[in-house]
């Protein structure tokens, strides 16, 4: 049997999950008996059940004998539930089919399943099912969240004129995908450069949208209390990531970091936030910031909107504003994955070279 459209339903079942499984994959399951589907789950935030246990919880009939369909491979270890193999060996399940094996190295929900005398069948749309949830295999791969940049720039490469004015290099079709885009990332990251200049209120505004974490990064002390992310953090989630060791009174939570470079040690940053279950960061901003990551080479991740303009000018900004590569065989190396048009604007995705998972 062809296992294919199952699967592309279970990968459809688990984007339902999208911006709330933080660290954790996002996941669908399918269970599949004398021809017809008896129940459908899915992961439906971080803190619930898994997909394969939120579908034993929706079956119209007895699973026993039946075919569970599910992207990921179960997994076998006691985390924050009881390892979802049990259950499925519990309610007597023939055969399993996966498209993608858990590389968490405390799972291996397979071999359990094998000696349970269950058939197992993987790899069914591995490519897909990856690209689905590249974020947790980045994370479970390099033990940090997934970063990547998004800028709107003209077509001599500028974000912002001479007098950092850059409302609006996109058109709007283009920022309300930017909205959409947000909603799949844990976190929004913005210098305090881009918060003064700006005052960004760093939200979600989509139907049914879960608002990220707001993050400010500084190494002073010199933020406006009434910025639009501080008098906007009703939900706790505002952040201040700076290396200074004095106190703010401002409206946020704080997050000492380690000083680098003068600055935020944003390695040490990115560690903290992950062990705080953020599994994403989205870059939105300025020009020093973006080239602070790119140095590390904690960039996994672009998305630039082109607009059909031209700014010019000696001081004007470009998206990457610092120290630089001296030779073109330096230069940090990317792939274009996707390219969308929005309007008249065009949006490049690309992804680091280095990063392949
Ligand atoms: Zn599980």
């Amino acid at each position: 049997m062809n296992y294919e459209n199952l699967m592309r339903e279970c990968f459809d079942l688990a984007l339902k999950g999208r911006g709330k499984v933080l660290t954790n994959p996002m996941v669908g399951a399918i269970v599949f008996k004398n021809g017809k589907i008896i129940g459908r789950g899915y992961h439906r935030s971080f803190y619930q059940d898994h997909a394969e246990i939120d579908c034993f919880n929706n079956l119209e009939e007895a699973a026993e004998g039946g075919t569970l369909v599910v992207n990921l491979e179960p997994c076998s270890h006691f985390g924050k539930h009881p390892p979802c193999v049990d259950e499925v060996i519990r309610r007597k399940i023939k055969k399993v089919v996966i498209s993608n094996l858990d590389t968490n190295p405390k799972v291996d929900g397979i071999k359990k399943l094998k000696d349970a005398g269950i058939e197992v069948i993987t790899g069914v749309l591995e490519n897909e099912g990856k690209k689905l949830n590249e974020k947790f295999f980045l994370n479970m791969k390099y033990k940090r969240p997934l970063l990547a940049l998004k800028y709107a720039q003209s077509l001599d490469g500028k974000i912002a004129t001479e007098t950092f004015d850059s409302k609006w290099i996109s058109n709007e079709e283009s920022r309300a995908f930017v909205h959409k885009l947000r909603n799949d990332y844990d976190a929004i990251l913005v210098g305090a450069n881009t918060l003064a200049s700006d005052n960004p209120r760093l939200t979600s505004r989509i139907d049914g949208g879960v608002n990220p974490y707001r993050i400010i990064v500084t190494n002073s002390l010199s933020l406006d209390p009434l910025s639009e992310v501080f008098l906007e953090n009703s939900d706790n989630k505002t952040i201040i990531a700076t290396n200074s060791t004095k106190d703010f009174d401002i409206n946020a939570e704080i997050i000492r970091c380690k000083t680098k470079g003068g600055g935020v040690d944003l390695e040490d940053l990115l560690d903290k936030l992950y062990q705080r279950d953020i599994g994403s960061v989205l870059v939105e901003g300025g020009s020093v910031i973006n080239n602070a990551f790119l140095r590390e080479n904690l960039v996994d991740k672009i998305y630039q909107f082109i607009a059909p303009i031209i700014v010019s000018g000696l001081r004007s900004r470009s998206a990457f504003m610092g120290e630089g590569a001296k030779l073109i065989s330096e230069a940090k190396k990317f792939r274009i994955d996707e390219i969308r048009r929005f309007g008249s604007d065009v949006m490049f995705e690309v992804n680091n070279v280095y990063r392949d998972c």
